[in-house]
């Protein structure tokens, strides 16, 4: 068992640990870290002690005895501390003296986290009553003198361990190792690189042939992206070797990238688990894996790293650039993550981490200097800020538009890719991006290959469309859980106050913010898959706009911003299709009808749409056949608003307004560039101006007059849209009673489509066209469309 630096941080974490080992009978090994953060603060003195500073190194010093001795206070006395951290205060004082830090003695400075901390460790597991031993693993790892990341002796090491380890185990004693530090053969202390400690456990469970190792860490396991990006990510439970080392070398830190080759070697087992949760199953490396739908398992990002090109037409030909690239490379010691080269031979280009820079460019301009000179190369650039971005995953290999989907996803985010890489093993794709722009790009890539299950949902008001909606999400809940989908409400905003919480737990509410704060916040929070839900029904198209722009989903059943000037409606649908995000309003029209989704079918399918005529408007439908009842014209409007048919203000209703611009819209989703003011539009009840009650007063006796009047005649009044070649018009019609649209009830819509195929016989489209209810199930609708392409 190996626990790191974020498993020993402090007493109770200690004593976590050993209540964890002493949990598991059987022999067991500990491997032990530093304490989190000890050996940056080791290397941090190191620094100041170079640089002459002889305080602050000294504070240093002072800082890791405190902290050590604050840790294992409640283990008793532990002498070992003063005695090592005196030892620590004369190397960094010979450091100061000499004012130079040579690998060597770095190796030996480090080395002190670990040897502090096992000491710890054994007196925490000493203290649950199972018998424990600290050991220094410099007795028995061997390795060659690359200080810094050594090479072990596998052979040596398996005998030196051998002789030091079983006897203990044998005798049931549980050894506390230090992990990270080994010792060549004549005995100068090495380290295995950072975050080695994991390579110390694996290099023993594998030699010794351990039935599983355990690494205890901070996370539940290896996940689908680092969480510290990906908030939504997941953990993956079963892995292979090859895809964890592969996972680990493009930068997921959880495991140290050669940790799995004496596992592997042995077949013996990996699992790894979070201290925080030992319920949890964590994530077993083995042999075998578990496949995903689509491929990719882990989305990771390495950061901090350089592009470095050489370019130039004369590169033609010139042989044996490659082998000179890299030992070029190789002699300026720098660590080549990706290469990648156009196969016109032009360019080639390198990346590496940021601080390999100077002495690489120094190398390959010594390597190509000829070449230089003569302007066959015509220069050596370098790009400093980038990222790589993998994904990885067994399931890749034979499975095809990964790549397709990886550029899609990066060119949705907005992300520019600088070079590609694929790995021979087909187990990981990996791009160099801008360092900027790392973490959208993983969001969107884990997102893009199905891995993020959370839809995130901000909704905008909450009248009564927005109340029924939060409960059908509420409702819905098991059944996308059992899909392993989220509908998330991260927040509400009213007119005047807001809340806004990433986990969906409901906030006292505040102040709200400013449209353009609002989006900005929710741009600061980096929420991916975010749908902003407007059910209200005010001109919101600049907050439709931004956070089109921004990349959210919009879905509105809020009919005003898509009904105003048509630049604003043409600015929307350009930003959703620059950002391949979804803007869904199929609910500004006929509630839940699917009418704007007929339309569209109509035209993919390569049909062209005549005209469309209808009624538009549930609320005046319902008021036409309360006429139609001999129920006055003042009655009807106030039985429409007690029902919610009517919008917040009725005299958006019946002064035709709502109907006229849905007919824009439908015009508009038509293809048809038109502006408001071209809609010909005749009020239901004119002189509105004057104020409701008044207007229904004086017109209410003429329309009495009409109905009468038509009836005799055998027809009824129905307020009518037409959209058709020749324009736009809305208004009051009378109609044969006995006719599609004479025979409309109540709050029904009705849409007779005629289209080139559907001539003689028209498409017919009818349903409730009102009611809160409908309309917030047309919005869960298109809520769901979205998430469906996500998954
Ligand atoms: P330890 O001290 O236990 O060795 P590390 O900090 O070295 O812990 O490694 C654990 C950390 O690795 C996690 O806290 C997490 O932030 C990071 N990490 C990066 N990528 C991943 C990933 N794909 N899965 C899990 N953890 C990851
Ligand atoms: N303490 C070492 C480091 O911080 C090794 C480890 O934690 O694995 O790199
Ligand atoms: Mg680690």
């Amino acid at each position: 068992m190996k626990f790191g630096g974020t498993s020993v941080g402090s007493r109770e974490r200690y004593q976590r640990m050993a209540s964890l080992v002493a949990a598991v009978s059987g022999p067991i090994a500990v491997v032990v870290s530093a304490m989190g953060g000890t050996t940056d603060q080791l290397l941090e003195a190191g620094a100041h002690a170079e640089a002459g500073r002889w305080d602050e190194t000294a504070d240093v010093v002072e800082a890791i005895r405190t902290r050590h001795h604050a840790a294992s206070k409640t283990a008793g006395d532990l002498p070992v501390i003063d005695a090592r951290c005196d030892e620590l205060a004369s190397l960094l004082h010979g450091i100061y003296l000499v004012r130079e830090i040579s690998p060597r003695s770095r190796a030996l400075l480090v080395s002190f986290g670990e040897r502090l901390s096992a000491p710890i460790a054994a007196r925490y597991l000493g203290a649950t009553g199972r018998r424990a031993s600290d050991i220094d693993a410099r007795d028995f790892i061997v390795t060659n003198a690359h200080y810094d990341e050594a090479a072990v002796d596998m052979d040596l090491t398996r005998q030196g361990a051998e002789s030091c380890l079983r006897p203990l185990l044998d005798e049931g004693v549980i050894p506390v190792i230090t992990g990270f530090i080994a010792a060549t053969p004549d005995g100068i202390t090495t380290t295995l690189g950072r975050g080695g400690s994991d390579y110390t456990a694996a290099l023993l469970g594998g030699l010794m042939n351990a039935d599983e190792v355990w690494i205890w860490t901070d996370v539940d396991g290896i996940l689908t992206a680092d969480p510290r990006l990906v908030s939504e990510a997941r953990t993956l439970s079963r892995v292979s070797f090859r895809e964890a080392a592969e996972m680990s070398y493009f930068g997921a830190r959880v495991l140290h990238p050669r940790t799995m080759l004496p596992c592997m070697a042995a077949g013996v087992p990996i699992r790894i688990r979070s201290t925080f949760d030992s319920q949890a199953q964590g994530t077993l490396v083995s042999e075998e894996t578990e496949l995903l739908p689509m491929g990719v398992k882990t989305v990771t990002a390495i950061r901090d790293m350089a592009l470095v090109t050489l370019d130039g037409r004369g590169m033609v030909g010139i042989v044996g650039v490659a082998r000179r690239i890299f030992q070029a490379t190789e002699s300026s010691g720098a660590n080549v993550v990706m290469i990648s080269q156009a196969s016109s031979e032009q360019t080639v280009s390198l990346v590496v981490g940021a601080d390999a820079v100077p002495d690489l460019v120094s190398a390959l301009r010594s390597a190509f200097e000829l070449e230089l000179n003569a302007g066959w190369i015509e220069r050596i650039g370098v790009r400093p800020d980038v990222a790589i971005l993998s994904i990885i995953g067994q399931g890749m290999a034979g499975t095809t538009g990964i790549s397709g989907k990886l550029f899609n996803a990066l060119g949705a985010a907005g992300v520019n890719v600088g070079a590609i890489a694929q790995g021979a093993s087909e187990l990981s794709i990996s791009v160099a991006i801008d360092d900027g722009e790392a973490s959208r790009a993983v969001r969107a890539v884990h997102t893009a290959f199905g891995l993020t299950r959370i839809v995130h949902v901000m909704l905008i008001g909450c009248g009564r469309v927005g109340k029924s909606l939060v409960q059908m999400i509420e409702q819905t809940r098991p059944a996308m859980a059992e899909r392993d989908l989220e509908l998330r409400i991260i927040g509400v905003a009213r007119s005047k106050t807001w809340w806004m919480s990433r986990q969906g737990t409901p906030q006292p509410e505040v102040e709200r913010p400013s449209d353009d704060d609002l989006v900005s916040t929710l741009v600061r929070e980096r929420f991916t898959d975010l749908v902003v839900v407007d059910v209200t029904a005010s001109d919101l198209a600049p907050l439709h706009l931004a956070c089109l722009r921004a990349g959210f989903h919009v879905v509105t059943a809020n009919k005003v911003p898509l009904s105003g000037k048509f630049t604003d409606y043409r600015d929307m649908v350009e930003a959703r299709n620059a950002r391949g995000n979804r803007y869904e309003y199929e609910t500004t029209f006929g509630a839940g009808l699917p009418v704007l989704h007929t339309l569209k079918e109509l035209v993919h399918t390569g049909d062209t749409v005549v005209s469309v005529a209808g009624c538009f408007s549930g609320t005046l439908g319902f008021v036409c056949t309360r006429l139609g009842e001999g129920v006055s014209l003042a009655e009807a409007v106030s039985e429409a608003s007690a029902l919610g048919y009517t919008e917040p203000d009725p005299r958006e209703d019946l002064s035709g307004r709502d109907v006229a611009r849905k007919a824009l819209i439908i015009a508009r989703a038509m293809g048809r560039q038109l502006e408001p003011s071209e809609v010909v539009l005749h009020p239901l009840v004119p002189g509105l101006d004057a104020g409701l009650d008044t207007a229904i007063a004086d017109f209410a006796p003429v329309l009495a007059e009409r109905i009468t009047a038509a009836a005799e005649r055998g027809g009824v009044l129905r307020y009518v849209a037409e959209i058709r070649e020749s324009g736009v018009e809305v208004g009051l019609k009378e109609v044969v009673a006995a006719g599609p649209i004479g025979s409309l009830q109540g709050p029904d819509n009705i849409l007779v489509f005629k289209t080139r195929r559907y001539d003689a016989y028209p498409l017919v489209i009818r349903g409730p066209g009102a009611g809160a209810e409908v309309t917030a199930a047309g919005v869960l609708g298109d809520l769901l469309k979205i998430a469906q392409a996500i998954q």
